[in-house]
Formats: structure tokens, sequence, C-alpha cells
């Protein structure tokens, strides 16, 4: 079995999480994970902190230093951002390009036809990186909604997130992306720190279903 020693996202309290970046940190290296995402919301996604000023740049300079007082772990610095109704996503003071990686996520619920044009028309504005619990607020779900969301997904090349934090209900839409030729990336979704890197039942389900995981 391959080792995946990674969690692509995580949660501190310059959004809604409860640890410090460098608790984060702490733990991601006590458990010898080797890649991690700090991915917090950032205002106006829900979840963040009001307009701090220098909220970003002050997250930045915590994990630069970090990162070089844990050379062994990689420092991912992201941001999860609200893919909005009518397909747009939250603005980030700043913009998405300064981010190492982006998690579009909804953070409302809808049906499975309202979700992926939604989803469809925020794939032709931006690429963000990775798709976040990506069933997390689904009402229902028909196949062929699955189906078109899946195309666009695996043509703009954005991974599937198969989360710790909100398990899969519709494993046959994991399925249909991956005939369609869509990647899965493993994130927790920690708020706390026990959750950090508990990802052994997404990885189960990943060799259970054959999904193609991403390796970090
Ligand atoms: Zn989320
Ligand atoms: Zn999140």
């Amino acid at each position: 079995m391959a080792a995946y020693r990674y969690d692509l996202h995580i949660h501190t309290n310059y959004s809604d999480g409860v640890a410090s970046v460098r608790e984060v940190v702490e733990k991601a290296a006590a458990l010898r994970l080797e890649t991690i995402a700090i991915t917090d919301h950032f205002w106006p996604s829900l979840g963040s902190q009001r307009a701090k000023r220098g909220l970003i740049k002050n997250r930045r300079i915590e994990i630069d230093q970090l990162r070089s007082e844990y050379p062994g772990l990689r420092i991912l610095d992201g941001a999860e951002v609200d893919i909005m109704p009518y397909g747009k996503l939250a603005d980030v003071s700043g913009g998405y390009g300064q981010f190492d990686i982006l998690i579009g996520s909804f953070h409302y619920t809808c049906d499975s036809s309202l979700w992926s044009s939604t989803l469809i028309k925020a794939l032709r504005e931006f690429n963000f990186d990775t798709l976040g619990h990506w069933d997390g607020y689904l009402t229902n779900y028909r196949k062929e909604d699955g189906r078109r969301a899946a195309q666009a997904l695996a043509e703009a090349n954005v991974a599937i997130e198969l989360s710790a934090r909100y398990p899969v209900s519709h494993t046959e839409f994991l399925e249909l992306a991956r005939d369609a030729g869509c990647k899965f990336v493993l994130g927790s979704d920690a708020h706390t720190l026990n959750e950090i890197g508990r990802l052994d039942d997404q990885i189960k389900m990943a060799e259970a279903l054959n999904l193609p995981l991403v390796e970090y």
C-alpha cells in the first residue's frame, strides 16, 4: 500500500480553526507528514475573519519562518475560496495567484443540477486546484449532473478532494469522475489538531474504488 503522507486541507486560527499555524506544523511534523497545505478561508468566504489588515501577509510570514525551522516538511500557503452562486469565486484580497494551492468549495446547500452548472461556470472563470468536500452540501444527486461536472473537472485538471470532514454519500460520482480522467487528493479539512492527517478511511475508499490519488 502506497503511503500518502500529506494533508492538503487544514484550517488555523487565521480562520475558523482552533490551532495556530505553529501548532499545526508541529503536529504535522510529529505525524511525519511530508506535505501540508494551510488553507484558511479569507473574507468574504464563510468561516473567515472580517478584513483584519495584513491577515494573509502575517500568516505568510509565519509560514516562511516555519519552513526554515522544518525543512523536512513542505508547507503550502493556501486558501479555501467559496464558489458563489452564479459561478463566481469569492474574491480574496491580493488575488488568487499569491497562493501555492487554492481549494474551491461550496458552502451552501444546493441540488445537483444547480451544483454542476455553478461549478462549470466557476471552472470557466478560474481553474482552482482542488474541489473541496465535493458533495458536502448536496441535497440530491443525479447521474447526468455528475457526468457534466466530472467532464468539466477533468478538462480543467481540477482534482477532487476526498474529505475526512464530509463523508462521501455518492461514491458513484467518484467512479464517473475516475472514468472521465479526474485526479483525487486527500484533505482532512481539519479545524482542530486531532483531525490533521486522519485520512485512512479516504485512502481505503480510493483503493476500493481504484481512484488515482495524487502523490505529494
Ligand atoms: Zn469548506
Ligand atoms: Zn475547509
